[in-house]
């Protein structure tokens, strides 16, 4: 493992930097890979953003964003770019298998690898770590890095507090999971001073869906959520028809679960969507009830307590028997 001093002083020559982080990249993966990258490009270096893949157009609007590659749209220019690089950049995922084909190319570079992330169990791929499970968002880990461990401070400008606010408002969902502590409360504060309009950020993040957003939710909300009582759950089960007929873009199925979490007796709530090659759930849980166990245990995923996904490759009705066949295993959890 590289020394945080020996990583500084590499940072004060210029460097063929590349920024990555998880494919379907969230406000967490974009802001805090924006914050870093406009840090990063007051000092001089050489440095690309490359996301493996497309990303909704409530997030793109961060400083910087003209500026990200996408992987999928630019295969054999950011396998280059990966080639090239003298240090990466890996922010929000912790294994390889999250950025997909992108993952070998990072593998394979002779680059000084830096992971700068929040989730659980890490792959041993990087050279220099700054990995806390309890931080609530990335972007508060890179504004620790660049604030407290780089020593600048001062080099957090609007652009950058923009983003990593916007990466802290997004993966503490508005400031309301438990891990929003007083300490990210106080960083948040220095981002405003610092220029983050914070109010235009949730207009620009929450108050920017399309129509056909907006309808599909009615659908969800209306046609597919079912409660079962007996456990505290409520499941939205959404058919490729479905994805189809409403023209659902990347994106607008997002937060959508968490309306299921809203009701109150709710403790466990899962979004099950047929995509085209798989099953994909997304759940979401109140207080100590683990949703990374059922997506790691039953669905090759994981992620958070509070905030989990996996897949599958069977079809949408048996992923749906088998999500409510777990359920027993958890009842005690789910009716406390
Ligand atoms: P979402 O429901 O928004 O897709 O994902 C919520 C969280 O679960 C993500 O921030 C990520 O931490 C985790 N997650 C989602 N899908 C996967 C997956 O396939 N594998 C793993 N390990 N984590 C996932
Ligand atoms: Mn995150």
């Amino acid at each position: 493992m590289l020394e945080l001093a020996s990583l500084s002083n590499l940072l004060t020559q210029p460097q063929q930097i590349v920024i990555t982080t998880h494919h379907k990249p969230d406000g967490d993966a974009m802001g805090s890979s924006l914050g870093l990258y406009n840090y990063l490009i007051q000092q001089g270096h050489h440095v690309k953003v490359i996301a493996p893949t497309d990303y909704p157009d409530f997030l793109s609007w961060m400083p910087g964003n003209e500026e990200v590659i996408i992987y999928t749209e630019h295969t054999a220019e950011t396998a280059k770019l990966i080639a090239a690089a003298s240090i990466i950049f890996c922010l929000d995922f912790n294994n390889l298998s999250r950025i997909n084909e992108m993952g070998e190319l990072v593998r394979e570079s002779k680059a000084l690898k830096v992971m700068i992330d929040h989730h659980l169990e890490p792959e041993d791929f990087d050279d220099y770590r700054h990995w806390d499970i309890k931080a609530c968002a990335t972007a508060q880990l890179v504004y620790d890095f660049i604030a407290n461990l780089l020593k600048h401070k001062e080099l957090i400008n609007a652009d950058v507090a923009t983003c990593l606010y916007t990466g802290i408002m997004t993966d503490s969902a508005s400031f309301r999971l438990p891990n929003t502590t007083s300490a990210v409360h106080r960083v948040v504060a220095d981002l405003i001073d610092a220029g983050a309009i914070n109010w235009r950020i949730h207009e620009l993040v929450y108050n920017s869906a399309s129509e056909n957003r907006l309808r599909f939710l009615g659908h969800c909300l209306t046609d597919c959520l079912e409660i079962l009582p007996e456990y505290n759950t409520a499941i939205i089960a959404v058919s490729k028809q479905d994805i189809e007929k409403y023209n659902v873009n990347t994106g607008d199925t997002e937060g959508i679960v968490n309306y299921a979490l809203s009701i109150t007796s709710i403790r466990l709530a899962a979004f099950i969507v047929e995509r085209d090659d798989k099953v994909k759930l997304s759940l979401r849980s109140k207080g100590d009830f683990p949703a990374n166990d059922i997506c790691k245990k039953y669905f090759s995923g994981g992620g958070h307590r509070n905030a989990a996904g996996g897949q599958s490759t069977d079809s949408l009705t048996n992923v749906v028997k088998q999500f409510k066949l777990i359920l027993p295993d958890y009842k005690k959890l789910l009716i406390q």
